[in-house]
């Protein structure tokens, strides 16, 4: 399983797979991070771009209505001016005939100042006209009811129980001239309205001259004006102010063949828009309504709109302006183009790096797989080095012990002098050869062979050339028989041979050569002393029948031997029964 590859890979693979696959779970965390956080952007920038909207629409409005508050003041204060100058007009024109009739009576200066302003008629209706009272209550001048003209109104009572002239007669008591308001009836009709005056004194005749407008004509003709003005402010193309009034009339639209028209029942997608907007005005201190615009200047489509609303409370005008959600939409998608743009910038460059990260990884891993490869192999090598130079030792140690018990095995079965086999060599081999010959049905000689007169060689030269003998005598054997015969050392100068697969005779040849051999054998033992020496030899043949075991066998050997010493030595004597 945990082989030198398995090992390298695990090693190598399992940091690489945690370097990629940490790679790729960080891009994936970040990427899925970044766009969230994209999208929570996107969310915002909608909220934001709708708050911004929704700023720019009320900043309008509000700024409108504060520009036609201070319009409708100095509307309503030319208005009053207007009354006032009217009437410094009359209050010249009755100095001047005062002062050109001085000499003549009151009434008649009177009447002429009254030729000279009852058919006065000013203003755009037409409405206006000059009054003139005495200080007492008398009404002097009144063009459109002239018949009052001479009465005296100081204890009159209207039916709202006010007294008009009272109200002046104490008014002038303290000012000498001023603006002032009070109810009247308007002419061509039975109804009373509020009316704004200006009276001034004439005191040398004891009179007040005085002009008035109807309120509602003023506020009517302010509200012209303020209309007209309205319907002069513009933004771009697709902004526009629109305002109803109460009853759903148009005040100001974009489309101008609109304005003057009811549009309070007006519907777009079951949708009672006018009213709508009319409800929220009057409603509420300023508010926003979402709606379906009946048309977007720029696609002259309908079109989502968000619009704020407030009420002009001067005039009770609903006056608003919105935005199209799709130019609002247009916005945001720009912008939210650019964060795209922004966001996949990113992402491709989070991926390039992680990749590049990855790649890197791959590189040093590649670059350290190799390193512990290389460190893998260095360990093989040593590891394998290690292991045959142990091998070989215990080949060389095992070599070495089985020599040195073949050697303890040899040196028991050997005789250190002669090197020859020993005794105990001999009776072990004996035993096998005799089988084998039994076996074979072969012939096997037995000879023994004993130096002659040995004592005399170490009593005569001394011990060491005694085992130089020895020695000399073994070689020669050696050098002289085959390979299969045995020869052993036996005791001090006896030796047994044995010659398997030999007969008598030949044995015999072969033992004589020895003898003779020996015989010429000459020893250098010191310089130019010579000595030589003969051996005596004992031969016998196996007999199966009588050589039970083998010594029987040697026994024979010995007496022929004891023969060859017995008749004279140097001889080879093969046993003889009949002896
Ligand atoms: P014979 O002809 O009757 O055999 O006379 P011999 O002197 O050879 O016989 P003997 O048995 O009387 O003497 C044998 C001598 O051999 C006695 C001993 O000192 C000597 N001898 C035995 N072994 C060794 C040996 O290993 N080295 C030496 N130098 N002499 C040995
Ligand atoms: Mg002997
Ligand atoms: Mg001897």
């Amino acid at each position: 399983m945990l082989n030198e590859r398995n090992i390298k890979n695990f090693i190598v693979l399992t940091p690489l797979l945690g370097v990629i696959l940490t790679s790729f779970i960080l891009t994936k965390l970040f990427i899925s991070e970044v766009k969230s956080q994209y999208k929570t952007e996107v969310q915002q920038l909608l909220i934001d771009e709708e708050i911004k909207v929704k700023e720019i629409v009320k900043n309008r409005i509000d700024n409108i209505i504060s520009l036609l508050e201070k319009d409708y003041n100095q509307q309503i204060e030319a208005e009053k001016e207007d009354v006032k100058n009217i009437v410094d007009i009359a209050y010249n024109i009755i100095k001047n005939t005062y002062n050109k009739n001085k000499d003549k009576s009151k009434d008649l200066i009177l009447s002429e100042i009254n030729n000279q302003l009852r058919d006065l008629r000013f203003y755009e209706n037409l409405s206006g006209y000059y009054f003139i009272f005495s200080d007492e209550g008398t009404t002097v001048l009144h063009p459109p009811l002239p018949h009052l003209e001479g009465i005296n109104y100081k204890d009159y009572k209207d039916y709202k129980a006010k007294n008009t002239i009272n109200k002046f007669i104490n008014f002038l008591d303290k000012n000498d001239y001023g603006y002032i308001t009070w109810e009247w009836y308007k002419p061509q009709e039975t109804t009373i309205k509020q009316k704004i005056g200006y009276l001034k004194k004439f005191k040398p005749l004891n009179i007040f001259v005085g002009s008035a407008k109807y309120n509602e004509d003023v506020e009517e003709h302010v509200k012209n004006k303020l209309q007209e003005l309205l319907n002069t402010i513009t933004y771009d193309k697709n902004n526009y102010i629109f305002a109803y009034d109460k009853l759903g009339n148009t005040i100001s639209h974009i489309k101008k063949e609109l304005i003057g028209k009811n549009r309070f029942n007006l519907s777009v997608e079951g949708r009672l828009l006018i009213q709508e907007i009319i409800n929220t005005a009057f409603n509420t201190k300023g508010s926003y309504i979402s709606y379906l615009a009946t048309i977007n200047p720029l696609t002259k489509q309908p079109s989502e709109k968000i619009s704020y609303i407030k009420l002009f409370k001067k005039t009770n005008w609903a006056i608003g302006t919105g935005m199209y959600n799709s130019i609002m939409l247009n916005n945001i998608k720009k912008k939210q183009l650019l964060m795209k743009e922004n966001l996949d910038y990113t992402i491709s460059k989070v991926i390039e790096y992680s990749f590049l990260i990855t790649i890197f990884s791959m590189i040093i891993m590649t670059l350290i797989s190799r390193k512990v490869g290389n460190i893998i192999n260095i360990y093989k090598n040593d590891l394998k080095e290690i292991n045959n130079t142990l091998e070989i030792k215990v080949k060389n140690r095992t070599k070495e012990l089985e020599n040195s018990k073949n050697k303890l095995k040899e040196m028991a079965l050997r005789d250190p002098l002669t090197n020859l086999y020993n005794r105990r060599y001999f009776e072990h081999t004996i035993e096998k050869l005799i089988s084998l010959a039994i076996r074979r049905k072969e012939k096997l000689c037995l000879l023994m062979l004993d130096i002659d007169k040995f004592k005399n060689i170490n009593d005569t030269y001394g011990h060491d050339i005694g085992d130089e003998v020895l020695k000399k005598l073994a070689d020669n054997l050696l050098e002289l028989l085959r390979n299969s015969d045995v020869i052993t050392r036996i005791g001090g100068e006896e030796f047994a041979i044995v010659f398997p697969n030999t007969p008598i005779e030949a044995g015999y040849q072969t033992a004589d050569k020895i003898r003779k051999v020996i015989e010429n054998l000459k020893i250098e033992v010191k310089k130019d002393i010579l000595i030589n020496f003969t051996v005596s030899i004992g031969i016998t043949l196996f007999d199966e029948n009588k050589d039970k075991d083998v010594h029987s066998l040697l026994k024979r050997a010995d007496i022929a031997l004891y023969e060859a010493k017995d008749s004279g030595r140097n001889k080879v004597v093969i046993f003889n029964e009949k002896k």
